[in-house]
């Protein structure tokens, strides 16, 4: 392939411009914003799943305290009632005076035990409460970083993508002035390679930083100036500059 030599040292700025958008595609994919994201999203899913847990144990305590609750008002309705027989005097029979007041005492005593379960149910309960709360406060907290981090992010993008429309408008502008044929192996070789054209500098490969032989270096040097050259061993262009020691 021929091609002037001036569109020939083209191809070094356009593959500056690459290596330049190269860099911040890898910015881009790598912003620490995005794994501080990642990392409190799974913190946050995990920390809701953690508060619908505990507010249905504190909604579940809540029912069984108005149930135990119930439960003592049931006894203690039952233990007036036969207070009120015991005083009313109807009952006059020793055996069934004796009964009543053996039914009283024994609903006094249930009626302790049940509350004394209240009392546990409501030390749970607030522990379930408060434990309610704290994760609350931490799925908050984290939902602000998180949306925090998120601003960061878009800012960081905005950046990146401002920048590379800029080199991507100066990459346009150099690929113009680059005859086709040779802007096409161009891009052939960067899609294989990564990189499409070096330097021939100091009589080395500045795209596999090979020295050339003496061979090698006789042969570019008895070749035209318009000649495309290939590295012998990388196969990017070998572009031919003052600083290439021929
Ligand atoms: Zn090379």
């Amino acid at each position: 392939m021929k091609a002037a030599p001036e569109a020939q040292k083209r191809l070094l700025d356009l593959a500056e411009l690459d290596s330049v958008i190269d860099r911040l595609a890898h910015r881009r994919r790598t912003l620490p914003e995005l794994a501080e994201i990642d990392e409190r999203s799974k913190l946050f899913a995990k920390i809701a799943t953690q508060v619908i847990e505990a507010e249905t144990e504190a909604g579940d305590l809540a029912r069984e305290q108005a149930k135990a609750e119930s439960d003592v008002d049931a006894v203690r309705t039952r233990a007036d009632r036969d207070q009120k027989r015991l005083d009313s005097g109807a009952v006059t029979s020793p055996r069934d005076l004796s009964s009543l007041q053996s039914e009283i005492a024994s609903l006094h005593k249930r009626q302790g035990d049940l509350e004394e379960i209240v009392l546990e149910i409501m030390e749970r309960r607030e522990a379930a409460d408060t434990k309610v709360t704290d994760l609350i406060r931490q799925r908050d907290e984290l939902a602000a970083a998180l949306s925090t981090a998120e601003a960061r992010r878009d800012e960081g993008l905005q950046e990146i993508d401002k920048e590379a429309s800029e080199v991507q408008g100066r990459r346009a502008g150099v690929s113009g002035e680059i005859p086709a044929d040779l802007l096409a192996l161009y891009e052939k070789l960067k899609a294989q390679y990564g990189v499409g054209a070096a330097m021939l500098r100091g009589g080395r490969c500045q795209g596999c930083k090979v020295a050339l032989s003496i061979a090698e270096m006789n042969r570019i040097k008895a070749a035209p100036h318009d000649e495309v050259l290939r590295c012998e061993e990388c196969r990017r262009i070998l572009v031919r500059t003052a600083e290439s020691g021929l």
